[in-house]
């Protein structure tokens, strides 16, 4: 695996790639691999005839009161993982290539991005698109894969993509798991045991939500209630929203009627975790 840190390297390198004929396949992350991530990448491989791994937490999608200095880093950790599983290269710029003085040009989904993490993370978005279509001007892949864990995101990323025609082919990866329910995320890392029984509330909220719908509750105002209730009734656990929206659209549904899809935030500690199911009624 060539792990690569230049703008002008990696873009050489897909460049000639292309050259030959390969189909390139890419993951966008921000390190501190788990299972979730190496799954996408496992996808990637079997996509691709070459595949570029990022790494780069991207200082433009948190806000000031936000976690980017305490956010976890063990490129080398990652380096191992990622080289056991057969990736082509791994790409981590530095900030300082990425945003030189002077940057001053975004990206931005309009109406996507208004609503579930959107509403309480200002300028989360812009932040991921800027660096989402960065990267792939200078990784230059075929596909891409997104996780669905981070579902706005990447109903956004496939936005971005139709709206600016990129030639980019846009893969939903399912939510990966731990046994328990827990989603995997580099996050988990800031729980402490106790804090972390509490997380599983998020998952088990969720099939609690679909076994409400499936008994006959369709009224949100009162599925959002009972999962509040229930989630809080977990310690350390602060629900910032529980939203019912249309899967695609995102726009906020009163009734479950048809496919929906249930999106929460919760505080488990100083840890903010989000988690999303499918309902069908
Ligand atoms: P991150 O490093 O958190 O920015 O995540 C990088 C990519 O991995 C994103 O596309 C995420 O949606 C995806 N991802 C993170 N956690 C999971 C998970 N538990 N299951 C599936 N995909 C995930």
């Amino acid at each position: 695996m060539k792990r690569v840190k230049s703008i002008s390297q990696m873009k050489e390198i897909s460049e000639n790639w292309r050259k030959e004929g390969k189909k390139i396949a890419f993951v966008p992350t921000m390190g501190f691999l788990h299972e979730g991530h190496l799954s996408l990448v496992r996808l990637g491989k079997k996509l691709g005839d070459k595949l570029v791994v990022s790494i780069f937490v991207n200082p433009l999608q948190f806000g000031p009161a936000e976690d980017f200095r305490e956010y976890p880093r063990d490129l080398e950790r990652d380096a191992a993982l990622l080289e056991k599983e057969g990736v082509d290269v791994l790409f981590c710029p530095e900030a300082e290539e990425m945003y030189p003085p002077g940057f001053q040009t975004y990206v931005e989904v309009a109406e996507l991005t208004k609503g579930l993490c959107g509403a309480y993370r200002p300028g989360h978005f812009k932040g991921v698109t800027t660096v989402v279509l960065k990267l792939f001007n200078i990784v230059k892949p075929h596909l891409a894969i997104f996780g669905e864990k981070d579902y706005q995101q990447l109903q956004v990323i496939k936005r971005m993509v139709k709206d600016l025609n990129l030639d980019v082919e846009i893969v939903g990866h399912p939510t990966v798991r731990e046994k328990d329910g827990l989603a995997m995320s580099s996050r988990n890392t800031y729980l402490s045991e106790e804090e972390r029984e509490s997380a599983l509330s998020l998952f088990k909220a969720l099939n609690f939500a679909q076994n409400l719908v499936k008994e006959g509750e369709r009224d949100v105002a009162v599925l959002k209630k009972k999962l509040k209730e229930f989630i809080e009734s977990h310690p350390f656990t602060k629900v910032q929203y529980i939203e019912f929206v249309d899967p695609s659209e995102l726009t906020p549904v009163e009734k479950v009627e048809k496919e929906t899809l249930c999106a929460l935030a919760v505080f488990v500690g100083k840890a903010r975790l989000i988690d999303n199911m499918l309902i069908k009624p």
